[in-house]
């Protein structure tokens, strides 16, 4: 296998690095950490989206370039790298964008692809609920289906961007009486549609991207829905493993690292030969995980799904994304407890922002616990 990237691949990588050096919205972020959950900026989108960088891999005729998901896997490793703001597009471009191509209608590729791809629409995905989380077929919203459409009712939570997002993905209950796996559909409701309400829920950095989703009596049209009816289930199945196989389950944390080791060296931390034992381990670590999240991009370029190596990869790398937050907040010494806003904050309190958001990084998008059962059967063959 040849590991090097082509001439376009680097010269992609170039003009992604250029552009960013360019672009405001990159030093006007307070903090440059987990620019995928908490950098909400519409205006970067469009500017993204007019390089044609959203959508890369998608047809030319839905508004994308046809390029490779290792040209895609560059664009986002540089977005991320850079701490770019890049949330509002981030879902669509992700999961949305495949889903819509893999399963859609010809009218809802031909009328919300292109749109994803210039950067315009944001998503949210309505997956957990209360009572459904890791078991997502526990769910219990239910879709009503009528000749002309379904009307939803129930809950939903944890759901990142529910205060911004122009859509939910939302998978419901279309037939209540059919096994659990059977009787889901996926859907797309406006966030706009009546009666629906949203309550954000404020996590431990004192933020509210996510919140709980109340369906009251929604009323959508039968073109909501997205595939086929009843078999929403084992559609997300592979949505779900293009939602855990990114470079952001390596790198949202990765300007924090790049900062901390810059920190060791100058107060000499480096010179001791056990602490620069301790950092050359992750460093090592860190290229393993970049390396698992290039072959999944890699099995993609060839038609093929991940789905334990994108299993492995996020286990594994959010795993470390968490050893990192530790570390950094030892480089910086008791004062990487002091939060932003704090004038004796070291890096400006990104360290202990990071802290207290890293235990997320294991959770959201499937658990480790949930992930390694995957390993365990579908990549090891051990018995269910
Ligand atoms: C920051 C953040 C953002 C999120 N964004 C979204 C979003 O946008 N949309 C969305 O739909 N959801 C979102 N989630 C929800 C996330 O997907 C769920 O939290 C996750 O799937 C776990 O579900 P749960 O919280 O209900 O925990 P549970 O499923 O109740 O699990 C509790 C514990 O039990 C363990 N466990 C459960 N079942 C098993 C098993 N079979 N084997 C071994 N261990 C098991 C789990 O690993 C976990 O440790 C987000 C979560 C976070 C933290």
């Amino acid at each position: 296998m040849d590991f090097r990237l082509s001439s376009e691949q680097k010269q992609l990588r170039r003009e992604v690095r250029e552009f960013l050096a360019d672009d405001p919205a990159i030093s006007a972020r307070p903090f440059p950490e987990d620019g995928w959950i908490s950098g909400w900026d519409r205006g970067f989108s469009r500017r993204l989206g007019q390089k044609g960088w959203i959508g890369l891999t998608w047809p030319t005729r839905y508004g994308g370039m046809e390029r490779s998901y290792l040209d895609r896997l560059i664009v986002t490793e540089e977005l991320l790298r850079a701490g770019a703001p890049v949330a509002a597009h981030w879902f669509g471009d992700r999961q949305i964008g495949p889903a819509l191509l893999a399963y859609g209608s010809n009218e809802q590729k031909h009328e919300l692809l292109p749109r994803i791809a210039r950067g315009e629409l944001s998503f949210c995905v309505g997956m957990s609920e209360p009572n459904a989380g890791s078991d997502l077929a526990a769910l219990a919203t239910q879709a009503r289906v009528h000749e002309d459409g379904f009307s939803i009712r129930g809950q939903k939570t944890w759901t990142s961007f529910a205060p911004l997002a122009d859509y939910c993905y939302l998978v419901a209950r279309t037939d209540p009486d059919s096994d659990r796996h059977q009787g889901i559909s996926e859907l797309l409701v406006p966030m706009g549609t009546p009666g629906i309400s949203v309550r954000p829920i404020r996590d431990m950095v004192g933020e509210s991207h996510f919140g709980d989703v109340f369906f009251d009596d929604v009323r959508v049209p039968r073109s909501a829905l997205i595939g086929k009816l009843n078999r929403g289930f084992y559609q997300i199945m592979q949505q779900l493993d293009y939602e855990r196989s990114g470079i952001e389950r390596l790198l949202s944390n990765y300007p924090l690292w790049r900062d901390a080791k810059r920190l060791a060296r100058e107060r000499g931390l480096t010179r001791d030969p056990a602490f620069r034992d301790r950092l050359t381990r992750v460093e090592i670590a860190w290229h393993a995980g970049r390396g698992m999240i290039y072959r999944v991009a890699a099995l993609l370029s060839a038609g093929q799904i991940p789905n334990h190596e994108a299993a492995v990869a996020k286990t594994f790398c959010t795993s470390l994304e968490q050893h990192i937050a530790e570390l950094a907040a030892e480089i910086l010494g008791p004062a990487a407890q002091l939060m932003p806003g704090d004038e004796q904050a070291p890096l400006d309190g990104r360290a202990a922002r990071n802290l207290l958001y890293a235990p997320a990084y294991t959770i959201q998008g499937g658990t480790n616990n949930i992930l390694r059962n995957i390993i365990a059967t579908r990549g090891l063959g051990l018995p269910d």
